[in-house]
């Protein structure tokens, strides 16, 4: 008892401790862009030295505990689901959740974004910017769903390729379980493996505070307020499509389908988010997430699924920043957008949302699909470059939030979210 009342306040004091940091992060990071001089000592040397190694420093440690942590925790509680049909039923509820709140992600960031109409009168002619797009655009569906499954595992871990890892991973724990007489010393180092990986996620998790800090201060250190400004409107209009999604959307279904209090979600869950968004990376937040959904009484059977699952397929807060951003560069340009171009702008978001892996700006690389599907020309991009990182990390922080929300609901429709373990948590806080 002693003990347990001990780690909660250590807990308790962690996620103290990570808000104070980003917001000491934002305070210096501008201190530091507006009060030393540009020039070798504060970009080569501070930012991209010192700030940039450090706070990568902590990215890393994270994201090495991914592949093994996806990997182990979902063959894990497959092999403790045992049976195809629960594992059917999360699969089926999770994806319609993470597609439903997609799609409506993207419809309010269009209606949205046709009422503040950012970018409207800035008049630039096609050519005036150069955007080049890494790789190819296109993404057939056919390719799409042949991709889900790994021709060789070991790659697909090597590549930390997150959809073919969770079907390799679902496939050995079912096979685990099934085979479960000839099985149990495989069966007792994956569960083992899975609870290593958890505590080398605690065991980090201490470093966060100097992480998000380090971080936070570099990216502020790097942009002024001036290139924020110009830009004002159409980050007000991401950044309102972000926070209607989180209250409307997310609270709102909370609140319906579980009866929980979601403030007190939003609360408990609120250092995931902060990771998020100092990461930028919904990948590199999977650890920290299971492990905080776990604390409010989800079942990991059912969150080291959902996820992994959402952190790849599932990217509202992506989806509004294309919506908007289509908007954005349409008036931008002076062209006019019919209904069916709306109608493809959501078809195409929403697998664009699919397609995004959850790591820095990808979003925006994957906006020139939706750019390109309504013939909208993609050089647009190189505007809202520079002001990216900032919405990057507002975004992630919204995607890892659809996330939970689905786990949770998902979780509460089976019976494995255990409110009793949920209330006590929120009490302690
Ligand atoms: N950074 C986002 C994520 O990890 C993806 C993106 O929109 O670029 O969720």
């Amino acid at each position: 008892m002693d003990k347990g009342r001990k780690e909660n306040k250590q807990r308790l004091g962690l996620s103290q401790r990570i808000f104070l940091s980003l917001v000491l992060g934002v305070v210096v990071g501008m201190l530091i862009h507006y009060f030393i001089p540009a020039g070798h000592f504060r970009d080569d040397i501070l930012i991209e030295g010192v700030f940039y190694t450090i706070g990568q420093i902590f990215i890393r440690l994270m994201q090495m505990l991914v592949v093994p942590l996806v990997f182990f925790s979902i063959a894990d509680g497959c092999r403790s689901l045992g049976d195809t049909d629960t594992l059917g039923k999360v699969g089926v509820r999770i994806v319609v959740f993470y597609l439903f709140t997609t799609l409506l992600a993207i419809v309010v960031a269009l209606l949205l974004a046709n009422i503040i109409n950012p970018g409207k009168g800035m008049n630039i002619n096609v050519g005036d910017n150069k955007f080049e797009v890494e790789g190819s655009t296109e993404i057939s569906l056919s390719e799409t769903i042949l991709n889900f499954i790994p021709t060789n595992p070991i790659e697909a871990l090597a590549s930390g390729n997150m959809i073919q890892i969770i079907i390799f991973a679902v496939i050995c724990g079912l096979l685990i379980a099934y085979m479960e007489d000839r099985m149990t010393t495989l069966g007792n180092i994956v569960t083992e493996m899975n609870e290593l990986m958890m505590g080398m996620t605690m065991w980090v998790m201490k470093l966060a505070p100097i992480g998000v800090f380090f971080l936070l201060t570099r990216t502020f250190a790097s942009l002024g307020y001036e290139v924020i400004l110009s830009m004002i409107s159409y980050m007000a209009t991401v950044l309102t499509g972000l926070i209607l999604q989180l209250i409307i959307v997310y609270l709102l279904l909370l609140a319906i389908f579980t009866r929980v209090n979601p403030f007190n979600f939003l609360k408990k869950f609120f250092p995931v988010m902060t990771f998020a968004f100092s990461t930028a990376s919904s990948s590199a937040t999977v650890p920290l997430h299971i492990k905080t959904l776990d604390e409010m009484g989800i079942d990991r059977k059912i969150s080291s699924f959902t996820v992994p699952l959402g952190s790849t397929i599932n990217m509202d807060g992506t989806a509004i920043m294309q919506g908007v951003a289509v908007v954005f560069i349409a008036n931008a340009y002076k062209i006019d957008l019919s209904i069916t171009d709306f109608l493809t702008v959501i078809l195409t978001a929403t697998i664009a949302s699919v397609g995004t892996a959850g790591i820095p700006s990808v979003g925006l690389v994957t906006l020139s699909m939706v750019l390109q599907s309504v013939g909208l020309p993609v050089e647009g991009i190189a505007m809202i470059m520079g002001i990216d990182r900032i919405l990057d990390m507002s975004r992630t922080a919204i995607n890892v939030t659809g996330d939970a929300v689905g786990t949770i609901v998902v979780a509460n429709s089976l019976k494995a979210f255990d409110k009793k373990k949920y209330k006590e948590k929120i009490q302690e806080n």
